[in-house]
């Protein structure tokens, strides 16, 4: 690249097709992912802007990122931005990249929220804070408690909700899932959300390598079968939900019968809702307390 001038469009479509010789997926995506990050533009606005030729400062910076991405750095950790429903979230290093299927984890809190104001949601292991935030903006009258064990997950999620004007509504935590809260704290919440740590311990090592080597094995790393959080989760919920309260949490893989069968071990719990994702996996399982009323 170097001794010439670059359009915007002439370097995106040398960059793409050095990503798909690279066998990089979605190419085209990431190469103008990671120039829009540069440039600090949006997206959309890269094609406004074709003609535009760039610096070599400019030049030099997009070729950093690119060398970065070729080490698979995960192209959200380059640019420090994610985009999640309506948001866009800063994304450090240390924090897991939301996914979009756990935007289905918001949509499944919101229709239980309907628009009820006044309600208190909890979400354990926020992040980047993504679930909380998108609760809070989406929902005006509703206020999060977002809890994280990691240091950076809390900062991050404190920065993400001031960001997004939602600072007033998302009090952020540290703390291991439960512990910030006394035993005597009973009802303090009418959801209880959570997309935990899900991986098998033995699986980490064979996940992409964007994921395996750059993302926190703190969020990802659920225990010998992917199931010790759900364990400890779904033990502790019914202590500080206000009845009828409810569960809402993301599934791993292949989980759902085992989520369902440790939720259904409880009394006072009865799954009402499985959510598929768009691969049509089930992703997002909701278990309800019962009321006095029900069998
Ligand atoms: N969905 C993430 C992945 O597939 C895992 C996140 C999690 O463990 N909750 O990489």
């Amino acid at each position: 690249m170097d001794g010439h001038s670059w359009t915007l469009l002439g370097i995106l479509n040398q960059t793409s097709s050095f990503f798909g010789r690279k066998q990089l997926e979605n190419p085209r995506l990431q190469a103008e992912l990671l120039l829009a990050g540069v440039l600090q533009l949006r997206r959309v606005d890269l094609y406004l802007q074709f003609d535009r030729l760039l610096t070599s400062g400019e030049v030099d910076a997009y070729r950093e990122a690119i060398r970065q991405r070729l080490q698979r750095r995960p192209v959200q950790y380059i640019t420090g931005q994610a985009g999640f429903r309506e948001l866009e979230l800063d994304v450090a290093e240390g924090v897991l990249i939301p996914r979009p299927e756990t935007e289905i984890v918001v949509d499944a809190v919101l229709e239980l929220l309907g628009h009820q104001p006044d309600r208190c949601v909890l979400d354990l292991g926020c992040g980047s804070g993504a679930i909380a935030i998108a609760i809070a903006s989406e929902r005006p009258g509703i206020r999060v408690v977002a809890v994280d064990l990691a240091d950076t997950a809390v900062r991050c999620t404190r920065r993400n909700a001031e960001a997004a004007g939602v600072a007033a509504q998302v009090q952020v935590v540290q703390g291991d899932l439960f512990a910030p809260f006394y035993q005597a704290d009973t009802g303090l919440f009418d959801i209880i959300v959570s997309n935990p740590p899900y991986i098998p311990s033995k699986d980490i090592g064979t996940l992409e390598p964007e994921v395996r080597d750059y993302e926190p094995h703190l969020a990802l790393d659920g225990g010998r079968d992917g199931l010790a959080l759900y364990r400890r989760i779904i033990a502790q919920a019914g202590v500080y939900l206000t009845p009828p309260g409810h569960l809402v949490l993301e599934l791993g893989d292949g989980m759902s019968d085992a989520v369902r069968d440790l939720i259904e071990a409880r009394d006072g719990f009865e799954v009402s809702r499985v959510m598929p994702d768009l691969r049509r996996v089930p992703r997002v399982l909701v278990a309800s307390q019962r009321t006095a009323g029900d069998a």
